[in-house]
């Protein structure tokens, strides 16, 4: 089979990998969609070397194709459309066993294309223990996005807790910031959505933010200040990896912010902020459990997360996807198959 690897110098092969046979435990997967997310980028340019060896791709999802030994029916049935959950580790240690496989204490945990094959191919063999059920109601490339981008929103929220009749500002308007601001307003906040961008901010909109700063435009401080009545926000979530400095100067007194975006720093003096009882906290992606809350979620509410998605590729396109997203800063793409 064709399959998409990344040789680390910014340029994308489409090369011929076996197809996967399932062993022991594992299942093969008929992949359906298979999202591109921001972090490939580094993957691709060689910031993570991973070589060509490795199938790219951690937001797949698609039918079970074949089972192996081992695998009952209660684990996997053939046809079964299914989400994966994009890591694995020993599945024996308190983090395994707690739905967080990327934490495992025993042994480095596999992400997919890191350390085993991803999703950017016909077929892809994971341990059948990663297997999530995709809720009917959603399409493949919404459990693809589930996978990485929009799981990685909702764990961030789940981490910030009770975020239902108070402010929330989402900070960054790409594909994990337009999710959290899906979902956050979903949950009964009311966002305020800031970007660089109008066309993301219009987006924002239309994905339920109540109101939208462009921070490149006007004043940010100044605006959140006008828009909760000089209050500044009880909520935030940074999901640019850009905004920290803006995201302190707008949290309010017995605020609590979650900062997931990348690179990111955060240096702040204590003393001038001790007596504000602020609650910061950093999230990574989501547990198994959650990305099955968050896919349930989102089919209950029929929320418009296909919507996320700007851009449609065939595998065959693949040189030219990746081209697309590194040179913009706007959308998110997927591979159908
Ligand atoms: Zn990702
Ligand atoms: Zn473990």
């Amino acid at each position: 089979m064709r399959a998409i690897a990344f040789p680390g110098d910014d340029t994308t092969v489409i090369r011929e990998f076996d197809d996967p046979v399932p062993g022991p435990g594992e299942v093969v997967v008929r992949v359906r969609a298979s999202g591109m997310c921001g972090s490939d980028l580094l993957f691709r340019r060689g910031a993570i070397a991973v070589g060509t060896d490795i199938i790219q791709g951690h937001e797949p999802c698609g039918d079970v194709h074949a089972v192996g030994d081992g695998v009952t029916p209660m684990m996997a049935r053939v046809g079964d459309r299914v989400m994966i959950h994009h890591y694995w580790g020993c599945d024996a240690c308190p983090a395994c066993r707690s739905g967080w496989p990327q934490m495992c204490e025993r042994e480095p945990s596999k992400v997919m294309g890191i350390s085993a094959n991803g999703g950017h191919a016909p077929f892809l063999k994971v341990p059948a223990r990663t297997l999530l059920p995709l809720p009917d109601a959603l399409s493949y490339k919404a459990g693809a996005a589930i996978g990485c981008g929009t799981g990685t929103a909702w764990g961030g929220l789940q981490r910030l807790g009770n975020v239902a009749g108070d402010t929330i500002v989402v900070f960054g308007q790409g594909p994990v910031g337009l999710s959290g601001t899906m979902l956050a307003s979903a949950l009964g906040a009311t966002v305020i959505a800031v970007d660089i961008d109008d066309n993301r901010l219009q987006r924002a909109k239309s994905f339920g933010a109540a109101s939208t700063v462009n921070s490149r435009s006007s004043n940010v401080v100044e605006a959140i200040a006008d828009l909760t009545g000089g209050r500044g926000a009880p909520l935030i979530l940074e999901t640019s990896g850009k905004a920290n400095d803006d995201a302190l100067a707008v949290l309010a007194p017995w605020g609590r912010a979650c900062f997931l975006g990348l690179p990111g720093h955060i240096e702040f003096d204590v003393q001038a902020h001790y007596k504000k009882q602020w609650t910061l906290m950093t999230s990574w992606t989501m547990s198994t459990i959650e990305q099955l809350r968050c896919a349930e979620f989102i089919a209950a509410r029929n929320l418009p997360i296909d919507d996320i998605y700007t851009h449609t590729w065939s595998l065959d396109q693949g040189v030219e996807a990746y081209e697309w997203f590194a040179q913009q800063s706007d959308g998110k793409g997927v591979f159908e198959f």
